[in-house]
């Protein structure tokens, strides 16, 4: 494989661009692995690089029923933070920001990862004191933020609605200035290219379509590519996890699948250099300017639940009405594309990396809105369990036992409804 350099960028400019090779192989999928990956999404693809890359666990196939990133991979607003506060949580989400930070040049593949600041809207008092206490845990836990009074925050960003009559009066801002955006293709590339240069098969095109079980094993995993055994299985489909527990025969989830929609503009000159997000009074709605220039943003999920990877109107009026009243001056842009991905929304917002009611099958899952910056650590620590057999004491609480046990991990305190984690 090509390696991305400099020279070699220098070299081929001057010889046709032929001295590229493919950046990842087409193989037939083999009869054994030692270690099947469900699901070429970023998770799936990250956890397949770590297996092979810090464990030595190289005989590993990624199994995709479409082509790799075509989930929800490649359709979010690829919004990376790490502003979490709840035990497990805060650890996890800041080792993924450091993952992040180096994950070009550990991949050797360009991500594009722009730490242009993640900015949160402050509507009240109460809002300001909440920020307080969330950005004070992260600072004393190794990580960044602070607090913009509205001063700052006009002099920083002049363009949102400040007027006095304005929908949402603005007091304030809660920042964290490491945090940013990625390109979510170059990502799921990365991590297939990385994948396959240690050995790992990456097999698109092969839906699985059954789990064949042994009593409390899975011996194998029926696909449209033929039956391929395996000695440990993981599961990482995001939104289609309920199908895949299904088949293996086991019973309901703490997850349900609704559908999230971005929307993408008409390419505008630079107008906007932050992530900046607000959520109040029912509104939820985050922003951000591609290197391309189109603006892209989102809102909520739909509140039914569905597998539907496709957008609809009352959602285009719920989330253009958010960006009128945040940004007024975007009222004449022109929307360019708009589309969707299915959400694993999970009881308490928080994510599932964890060993499951069978010995060999583990189970990456509930990554609600949140699973683009989650993806590196996601990859990492769910290598860790599937080599080690047991979870990583950071994630040790994100198991499905943990509603039993009282574990309180609901990070917007929002209780048992999926609908409301954001
Ligand atoms: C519109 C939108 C905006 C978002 N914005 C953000 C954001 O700004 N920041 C953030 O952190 N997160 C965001 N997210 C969430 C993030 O994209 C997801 O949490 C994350 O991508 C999920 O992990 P994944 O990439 O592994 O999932 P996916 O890419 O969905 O991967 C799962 C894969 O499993 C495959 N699969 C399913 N069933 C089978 C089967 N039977 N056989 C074989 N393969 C199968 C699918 O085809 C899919 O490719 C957003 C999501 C959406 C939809």
């Amino acid at each position: 494989m090509t390696r991305f350099s400099a020279w070699n960028v220098f070299r081929n400019g001057l010889t046709g661009q032929k001295g590229w090779s493919r950046q990842w192989r087409d193989p037939e999928p083999k009869k054994h692995y030692d270690v099947v990956v469900i699901g070429a999404g970023l998770h799936g693809l990250a956890t397949a690089y770590y297996l092979a890359k810090n464990h030595s666990v190289r005989n590993v196939a990624v199994v995709e029923k479409g082509w790799l990133g075509g989930g929800n991979a490649g359709r979010n607003t690829t919004i990376v933070r790490s502003n979490y506060m709840m035990p497990g949580n805060r650890e996890f989400y800041e080792h993924s920001l450091k993952l992040w930070e180096n994950l070009s040049h550990e991949l050797n593949y360009n991500v594009m990862f722009s730490q242009r600041a993640h900015v949160s809207l402050l509507h009240s008092p109460a809002a300001v004191d909440d920020a307080a206490r969330r950005y004070n845990t992260m600072r004393l836990t190794d990580s960044d933020g602070e607090l913009w009074d509205l001063e700052k925050l006009k002099h920083t960003i002049p363009y949102l609605n400040y007027g006095p009559n304005s929908r949402f009066p603005i007091i304030g801002a809660a920042v964290q200035r490491r945090a940013g955006t990625a390109r979510h293709d170059a990502v799921a590339w990365g991590y297939a290219r990385g994948a396959d240069q240690h050995g790992v098969d990456i097999l698109q095109n092969c839906e699985v379509t059954g789990v064949t079980r042994d009593n409390d094993k899975v011996v194998a995993i029926e696909t449209t590519r033929g039956t391929i055994s395996a000695g440990k299985v993981g599961f990482a489909v995001a939104g289609n996890t309920s199908r895949l527990w299904s088949m293996a025969g086991l019973g309901n989830l703490p997850i349900e699948s609704h559908k999230l929609q971005a929307f993408v503009s008409e390419p505008l000159k630079p107008l906007l250099d932050h992530v900046v997000v607000f959520g109040v009074g029912g509104a939820h709605f985050y922003i951000s300017q591609s290197d391309k220039g189109g603006m892209v943003f989102g809102g909520d999920i739909d509140w039914y639940k569905s597998y539907a990877q496709r957008g609809n109107l009352p959602i285009v009026q719920d989330v253009a009405e958010a960006a009128m009243s945040i940004l007024p001056c975007l009222g004449r842009v022109k929307l360019l594309r708009h589309w969707s991905g299915v959400m694993d929304m999970s009881m308490d917002g928080s994510h599932f990396i964890c060993k499951t009611p069978l010995n060999n099958l583990y189970l990456n899952a509930g990554w609600n809105y949140g699973g683009f910056k989650a993806s590196p650590a996601s990859g990492w620590y769910f290598a860790d369990l599937i080599a080690n057999d047991r979870p990583h004491p950071v994630v040790e609480n994100h198991d499905l036992q943990r509603f039993e046990r009282g574990i309180n991990i609901d990070e917007r305190g929002a209780g048992p409804d999926p609908k409301l984690h954001g």
